[in-house]
């Protein structure tokens, strides 16, 4: 249990490090939602500062539906030549269409507070821990990953977890997604350097959406 905190604290402080250098770095921003049609505009503009990146968010005033698509388009108008940087986003599948279109860095709470709530990514999908088939079975949450949870216990046992209350559920989920986001990031700079990122985004920008 203490080597497993160890490890989780080191993600965590990695995780956190790594965010307030992006943001320290990157600071012209471009805003999407109301302004939309003159991000292009906008992204012009920001060629002509002093940033060192370009960050990527969007305004949510209630008035206006700004989609995923419609910000990470955006991305395509922003200037080549510095980093891109997108707040707030996102699943899997989210962040392989993201750097699709140029996005170079990323922050987000979905891997944590997903396993909070018992939802854990997967290379073969997005598995709902709290479902009842889980109830008994032994296996891993993912026979491929390699983190403390799912070398050491079962579904059926995480499952247990969260029906009985235990923090040890939520810790031993955050740390698997962790470790898979972890793992997402590598993969995604190893297609890249690779020239094999479209064949990775085939395989699996759908597929990481599918609950199993
Ligand atoms: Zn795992």
């Amino acid at each position: 249990m203490k080597k497993l905190l160890g490890i989780l604290s080191i993600l965590v402080i990695f995780l956190a490090l790594n965010t307030v250098s992006a943001s320290a770095a990157v600071n012209g921003t471009v805003k999407v939602g109301l302004r939309y049609g003159s991000s292009a505009v906008t992204s012009a503009k920001l060629e002509n500062t002093q940033s060192g990146g370009y960050d990527l968010g969007y305004y949510d005033d209630g008035r206006s539906f700004v989609t995923l698509g419609s910000i990470t388009q955006t991305a395509i108008t922003m200037p080549q030549d510095k980093p891109r940087y997108l707040m707030g986003v996102g699943t899997p599948s989210n962040i392989i269409e993201a750097v699709s279109r140029g996005v170079d860095f990323f922050d987000c709470v979905m891997p944590s507070r997903n396993g909070r709530h018992g939802k854990l990514f997967t290379w073969e999908g997005t598995v709902n821990i709290l479902n009842r088939k889980y109830e008994t079975d032994p296996s891993p949450v993912s026979e491929s990953c390699g983190c403390p949870c799912c070398r050491g216990f079962s579904k059926a046992y995480l499952r247990h977890l969260f029906k009985a209350d235990e923090v040890l559920a939520l810790r031993l989920s955050v740390l698997h997604n962790l470790w898979f986001y972890n793992e997402l990031m590598q993969k995604l700079r190893d297609a890249l350097d690779a020239g094999t990122f479209d064949e990775f985004r085939a395989k699996y920008s759908g597929k990481l959406e599918q609950r199993v």
